[in-house]
């Protein structure tokens, strides 16, 4: 079993830092406008917990059950979703994230918007889009994504502030940069477009998340870089699905 020391997360945190930095100093930006989202998915609250002694303070998760058990297990900090919100989860997941990275429907800003109004929890909102059009790939592309923007807007009340985006793997992160910066040009197209202020660009993980410092990014979601390979970890009693209405 992997044992989660605070020293050695540390050194892998500072790494990561420093490699952000420079990447920011590269593009004539502030390291301070990048912040790390540290995911955490599949991990145990003992790397949480070394990870919040260390200094982090937003950790990631991409799963709502999961996420809730471990927010109960560790010692406070500031939760994000990245990964996929079903319908049936909006309510768990305002009770704790306070920001999703991941909305990828309008029926979901819907329910969040319902939701919200019910329990006054506003999250910050940001829309995954799949920049490069795979078929495959959740979210809203870059034609949808308008529509998105409009219905938020004319929803009222909702925090939206920016744009996510997770680009095809690639071997080499160089590789990637046509999609962050893609990502980018859309984001200042709709504020043109739509008056939103939309001032996140959530983008860049372990294997390139320097480029996408280059390109803008405001959040960096990293795992691996600092966890190390992914565990296993699951809560031990999974919550009936018909709590999550
Ligand atoms: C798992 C995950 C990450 C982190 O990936 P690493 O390659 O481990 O850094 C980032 N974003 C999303 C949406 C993820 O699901």
């Amino acid at each position: 079993m992997e044992v989660y020391d605070t020293f050695s997360f540390q050194q892998r945190l500072d790494g990561v830092l420093d490699r952000i930095a420079a990447a920011a100093a590269r593009a004539g930006r502030d390291p301070a406008d990048v912040r790390l989202v540290a995911v955490s998915k599949t991990f145990p609250p003992e790397a949480i917990d070394a990870a919040l002694r260390a200094g982090v303070s937003i950790l990631g998760e991409n799963r709502v059950q999961e996420a809730l058990a471990k927010a109960a297990l560790c010692g406070s900090a500031e939760w994000h979703l990245v990964g996929r919100l079903q319908r049936n989860k909006v309510r768990h997941a305002l009770s704790l994230f306070t920001t999703i990275h991941s909305v990828d429907t309008i029926p979901l800003l819907h329910d969040i918007a319902r939701v919200q109004e019910e329990t006054g929890c506003r999250p910050r909102l940001l829309l995954e889009v799949n920049v490069a059009g795979e078929s495959s790939k959740i979210g809203f592309n870059p034609k949808t994504v308008r529509d998105a923007v409009r219905e938020a807007l004319a929803l009222g009340g909702l925090d939206l502030v920016g744009l996510m985006t997770v680009p095809p793997w690639v071997p080499e992160p160089e590789m990637s940069r046509r999609h962050f910066r893609a990502l980018r040009e859309l984001r200042d197209a709709l504020q043109d477009e739509t008056g939103a202020a939309l001032p996140e660009l959530s983008m860049g993980m372990s294997g390139d998340f320097e480029v996408a410092v280059e390109e803008g990014a405001t959040f960096v979601r990293i795992g691996t870089a600092l966890f190390g390979k992914r565990a296993s970890w699951k809560p031990q009693r999974s919550l009936d699905t018909d709590d999550f209405v």
